[in-house]
């Protein structure tokens, strides 16, 4: 036994235990000696290699190892296989930034395959950072063996989920007004839109359509987007409600009667009273005379109009929103867009052309006051979509796109969540139940280049539609001998098919898929599934617990459940562990550009990871946002490490200098005192075991705080002289016994929280 050195710096404990680990390939050992025992499955959520781990990151990563070493140790085998996000978004715009270029148009000249080459690259720019990291908080995950998205095989069973899909019709190409990012320039998905709300302050319009054929009088339309006017096609009015004529100021507004004070205030002068019905069919001039509809400008009825807001006149441009899309269709109006892939006005709109349309709403109220149009203006604060990725406004577009159709499974998706057992237990009803009760379908073509394919061909001749199962169902079908081609753009795109109705040439659809269904689909595509390992998959799914942090419930938890509802009709998780936000000691959001941002290597280096875990998972519940600093960790260090590390140094340099052997049975004589930190162990054991067993990290480090500090201060300390007594007495041999067992069992308590200093304990005494 090692006399223990309470000098010795965490980080050197740390990395001494870590260099006895890698020597006997103790996590793997963890599962390979547990082969053919019960299973307790893991589902590792794949990061993104291609930026810096943060402290957000810790939390997660900690608890998900705290629960693989709790059920390794109560004797199942917990396989841990790491994994990896590589496509999308994020790594694009990474490579245009280091390229100097910007936008599909630029990268179209820069040439997509070279352009797909360095995104390939950059996506393990931090793969060292990221194993580093994890290894040094004492995470252990497979990342020898880990699932790589970009992966063929991993796209091979991303294209079987997908093809069976598209068989069942349930993936469709159809027309959405859908969130757009002029940025980005592509669409996003409700689960993607939902994390990028901000309150921004915008300008809201009241303007004025000149009634066909009349001198003054004029339709009062109220907008929220004063950039959408001059795409006017229609005015809505309510067939049912009451609306009036009014005279002030020499002028005749029309108006809604529920709706006429706020708008107009007290001095107005009512002409007569209408029913919205009597307006259908008036012809107005739309204020910007640019755009002229072929059918269009006069009003319309609509039942969703109403008199809450507004005016009671809703301005119309189709290309916009979805009430207006679909109004514009039942009465067979024209169509058109007077905006850009990249948000800006076209040539359609002159005095705008050119310019992102969100910072035109200035200028286009000027217009109108210029013009005589402008009945009112407002600024006015409200929450608006951003992009999650650039922050950019989004824009919506009626779009065509492909859609997955999650709406029709809706029932099933609700069933299945009802059957998750979710930690905090509001988020099933609340947070994560809400999204899906208002689910729209799932809009899953991205119209860029670094992503798995949508892997659908349609014929040129019949347009007749086919989504291959397989590579081997690709090469089949296939024009010539494509042999293992790469499942990327553009190689992929490359490869033509022959058509099965009419022998024709099927050509590949451009788009790539929304980086969410990669990651969803990780159950089945980690194991090659079908193609392979169906053994392993069954034992492997579903998983029993998955924990990441609160902003996934609208990504990898909804896509884990999105996928698998699909394509199996169950749910792939039994449990769900949803952590909070690491803020900072006032609650602010730690960021980069705040400067108050914590860098988890400094820590470890610092205090160790023992420390950090500790302090992490023993102050508050992870559900809860937790405010964190540096001196909670000191805190946990000196409370907790430390004093766990005096009382192994005292057992350890008094039972060297007695030539002390541990022998179960030779327990000398017990006293009171002896038996009271015994019989409190075992209390303390079963609170432990209880808690944890209910994922409760913080009650069970309670009570090992509480058990650490009697041990240290009244056991040890009341016990001192039998310790010093001379030579070996019963009473001594009791002592040492005692803490001997005290040690033992404790830093087997303690493993899963703080693994570094619970083996060393443990190793140390047990040789
Ligand atoms: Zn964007
Ligand atoms: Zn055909």
């Amino acid at each position: 036994m090692r006399s223990v050195n309470t000098k010795e710096a965490a980080l050197d404990r740390e990395n001494r235990v870590k260099d006895y680990w890698n020597r006997e390939d103790v996590f793997r050992r963890s599962m390979s000696e547990r082969e053919g025992n019960e299973t307790f499955v893991f589902y590792e959520g794949p990061p993104t290699a291609n930026g810096l781990p943060h402290a957000g990151h810790v939390l997660g990563r900690v608890i998900k190892d705290f629960i693989g070493r709790y059920k390794t140790m109560q004797g199942y085998q917990v396989l841990r296989k790491g994994g990896w996000d590589t496509h999308g978004l994020p790594v694009e715009l990474e490579v245009e930034k280091q390229l100097g270029i910007s936008g599909k148009q630029q990268v179209e000249e820069y040439g997509v395959e070279k352009f797909i080459e360095e995104c390939k690259k950059s996506v393990f720019n931090y793969e060292k950072q990221w194993r580093e990291f994890t290894e040094s908080i004492g995470y252990w995950l497979d990342m020898d063996d880990p699932y790589v998205t970009l992966q063929n095989r991993y796209i091979e069973s991303v294209w079987n989920i997908l093809s069976d899909l598209h068989k069942r019709d349930l993936l469709t190409k159809g027309h959405r007004v859908t969130p757009y990012c002029p940025s980005c320039q592509t669409t996003l998905s409700s689960h993607e839109v939902a994390q990028g709300y901000e309150d921004v302050k915008d300008l809201s319009a009241t303007a004025k359509f000149k009634v066909k054929g009349s001198e003054n009088e004029f339709f009062l339309g109220w907008t929220t987007t004063p950039w959408t006017l001059p795409a006017n096609v229609t005015l809505a009015v309510h067939p049912d409600l009451d609306y009036i004529k009014a005279e002030q100021n020499g002028e005749v507004y029309i108006v809604a009667e529920a709706l006429a004070e706020k708008n107009l205030g007290e001095e107005y002068n009512v002409l007569s009273k209408h029913k919205g019905s009597e307006f259908a069919g008036t012809e107005y001039h739309a204020p910007f005379p640019f755009v002229k509809p072929e059918r269009g400008h006069f009003v319309v009825e609509a039942g969703f109009v109403n008199a809450e807001s507004g005016t009671g006149v809703v301005h119309i441009a189709p290309a916009y929103g979805e009430d207006d899309y679909n109004l514009v269709k039942e009465h067979n109006l024209s169509f058109f867009n007077v905006v850009d892939g990249q948000g800006r006005y076209t040539e359609d709109v002159p005095p705008f052309e050119g310019r992102f349309v969100k910072d035109c709403d200035v200028d286009i109220v000027k217009y109108l006051a210029n013009e005589g149009l402008l009945f009112h203006k407002e600024k006015y604060e409200h929450s608006y979509p951003h992009c999650w990725r650039c922050d950019s406004p989004l824009l919506y577009y009626a779009i065509e796109s492909w859609f997955i159709k999650t709406t029709e499974m809706k029932d099933k998706f609700l069933e299945n969540n009802q059957q998750v057992e979710w930690h905090p237990e509001h988020i099933k009803d609340g947070r994560f139940g809400n999204f899906l009760e208002n689910m729209v379908d799932w809009n899953i073509g991205r119209n860029r280049f670094w992503g798995t394919p949508l892997p659908i061909w349609i014929c040129d001749s019949c347009d007749h539609q086919y989504a291959p199962n397989s590579q081997a169902d690709l090469q089949e079908k296939a024009i010539g001998d494509i042999g293992d081609v790469e499942l990327h753009k553009p190689y992929v795109d490359r490869v033509q098919l022959t058509c099965e109705k009419c022998n024709g040439t099927m050509n590949r659809v451009p788009e790539v898929i929304d980086v969410w269904f990669d990651s969803g689909s990780m159950p089945f595509a980690q194991q090659h599934y079908p193609f392979e390992n169906k053994d392993q998959f069954e034992k492997q799914f579903p998983a029993d617990v998955i924990c990441e942090g609160i902003d996934q419930t609208r990504g990898w938890f909804y896509s884990l459940l999105a996928v698998s509802t699909l394509f199996t009709g169950k749910a792939p998780y039994k449990r769900v562990l949803s952590t909070g936000h690491i803020l900072d000691e006032e609650g602010r959001k730690m960021s980069k550009s705040k400067g108050n941002a914590l860098h988890p290597m400094d820590i470890v280096n610092k205090f160790g990871a023992d420390a950090f875990r500790w302090a992490l998972l023993a102050d508050s519940a992870p559900w809860n946002n937790k405010r964190f600093s540096e001196r909670v960790v000191i805190e946990a260090k000196s409370k907790v490490i430390d004093t766990l590390v005096n009382t192994h140094a005292f057992y350890t340099l008094y039972a060297n200098i007695d030539g002390y052997e541990y022998n179960e049975k030779e327990t000398g004589e017990k006293t009171l005192l002896d038996r009271w930190v015994l019989s409190r162990l075992n209390s303390v054991t079963v609170v432990v075991n209880e808690a944890l067993d209910a994922y409760d990290f913080t009650k069970a480090a309670k009570a090992l705080e509480k058990y650490i500090d009697e041990v240290s201060n009244w056991y040890i300390r009341r016990s001192r002289d039998r310790f010093w007594e001379e030579g070996m007495t019963e009473s001594k041999k009791a002592a040492y016994h005692t803490l001997h067992e005290v040690l033992v069992q404790l830093s087997q308590l303690m493993a899963p929280y703080t693994p570094f200093l619970a083996d060393d304990i443990y190793h140390n005494l047990t040789g």
